[in-house]
């Protein structure tokens, strides 16, 4: 009697794990190949700076000298990456042309020296990075078309044409409604070259606008040297007012796209025009160690530019995070989309987890960020048998199963 019922007990855990292995297959497998870092690693991620008044160009220097403030435990500063925009429309002309025509004013003009002045100041001094956004922020001919039987959208043109993040949100998606092949080709070689032209480098990285783009996107990225895709870890190809249509529902560090190019994940916010406060910041950086991941900040613009009280604000939050995470956490480590990228291939600071019981660690912290997969896991005993292989020798300098911020790490 005691003998079926083990021998039952032992089919259980065999076929139940086999069938909770293969349900998840897909995610269980990224979620192993995805790098695991051992130290906490942030980025703040800035996009949507570009043609504007002097003041952003004042915002733009009083960030980088907040970031100058905090070193990490190798000297390097923290660090912005910045999405760039090129180019706003030009009003006159396109109020001109009765908005039949539009035009473009661009980064490299001089009413707008102040703002490339303190981003390029800002990359030489290595606190900021330069990433493509778009050339503009939306699809010119859509944006004009619509301005055609639309006051709010001319009344935005006449006195708000710098801020693009005021547009309605549908129409600041550059690559929706899908475009032609041809179409897409020319303007990823307007925006590219323009980049160049700009900040005297090419671009790398880009940010597509709202995070809606698609494969012939990357394709022509790809033809002009852009090697990573920054993500909110899906790929959105089409939205409307209220849905977004995505044809990658799930997207890791490092996975790489059809064309060889390497994706990024922005997985987290840090918008303090919002509402966000460090506090909830700080939370999110422990709930990215736990994951063995880097945590990308994803923080507007607006948050510096919307009004002098709301930058101060900003600048607050930004430097109280710093000052807590450099404190909670001595060992992490600012780094630039680029430095994270290249990662698996240089990691000089040894940042990466290769150990297998380390990663089986991150892996089941992972996994149970599955709907269900926790509860199933513990069901089948797959839970237990983790915890015991790990239990088997202990990892003492990596506690992943612990909250890492009441225990900081020396090495
Ligand atoms: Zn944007």
């Amino acid at each position: 009697m005691i003998l079926l019922l083990l021998e039952i007990i032992c089919v259980w855990l065999i076929v139940g794990n086999l069938i909770l292995l293969f349900s998840y297959r897909q995610a269980l497998r990224q979620f192993w190949l995805e790098p695991m870092v051992k130290q906490p690693i942030i980025i703040f991620e800035s996009d949507d700076w570009g043609p504007g008044p002097a003041e952003h160009g004042q915002a733009l220097h009083k960030i980088h000298q907040l970031l100058t403030e905090f070193r990490d435990y190798r000297g390097h500063c923290a660090h912005m990456t910045i999405g760039a925009v090129l180019s706003i429309p030009d009003a006159e002309k396109i109020q001109q042309s009765q908005y039949q025509a539009y035009a473009g004013l661009d980064l490299s003009q001089p009413q707008f020296s102040d703002v490339l002045g303190s981003l390029k100041q800002g990359q030489q001094a290595g606190v900021f990075s330069l990433q493509l956004h778009g050339r503009e922020h939306y699809w010119p001919h859509t944006l004009l078309s619509e301005m055609q039987h639309n006051n709010d959208l001319k009344e935005w043109l006449a006195h708000n044409s710098a801020y693009t993040e005021k547009l309605p949100s549908p129409l600041q998606s550059r690559w929706n409604p899908p475009l032609s092949i041809a179409d897409i080709a020319v303007a990823v070689k307007q925006e590219v070259d323009l980049f160049k032209r700009c900040f005297g480098v090419a671009a790398e990285v880009v940010v597509p606008p709202t995070f809606v783009w698609n494969e012939e996107v990357e394709i022509s990225w790809r033809s002009h040297g852009i090697h990573t895709i920054i993500t909110p870890g899906q790929r959105y190809y089409k939205r409307s007012e209220t849905r977004f249509w995505s044809d990658k529902k799930r997207i890791v560090n490092h996975q790489t796209s059809a064309t060889g190019q390497t994706y990024l994940v922005r997985n987290q916010y840090f918008e303090p025009e919002f509402g966000h406060q460090w506090r909830e910041a700080i939370d999110k950086v422990t709930s990215s160690i736990k994951l063995a991941r880097p945590c990308l900040f994803e923080t507007h613009r607006f948050n510096f530019v919307n009004s002098e009280e709301g930058c101060q604000n900003s600048l607050y939050q930004m430097r109280s995070l710093l000052e807590q995470v450099t404190k909670t956490w001595p060992d992490c480590c600012f780094l630039s989309s680029l430095e994270l990228v290249r990662l698996p291939q240089h990691d000089p600071d040894k940042l990466l987890i290769h150990h297998w019981r380390h990663r089986l660690q991150c892996w089941r912290n992972r996994a149970f960020t599955l709907p269900k997969f926790r509860y199933l896991a513990t069901l089948t005993g797959l839970n237990l048998a983790c915890w015991l292989i790990v239990q088997v020798k202990p990892v003492t300098d990596f506690s992943l199963w612990q909250h890492q911020s009441d225990k900081p790490r020396s090495n």
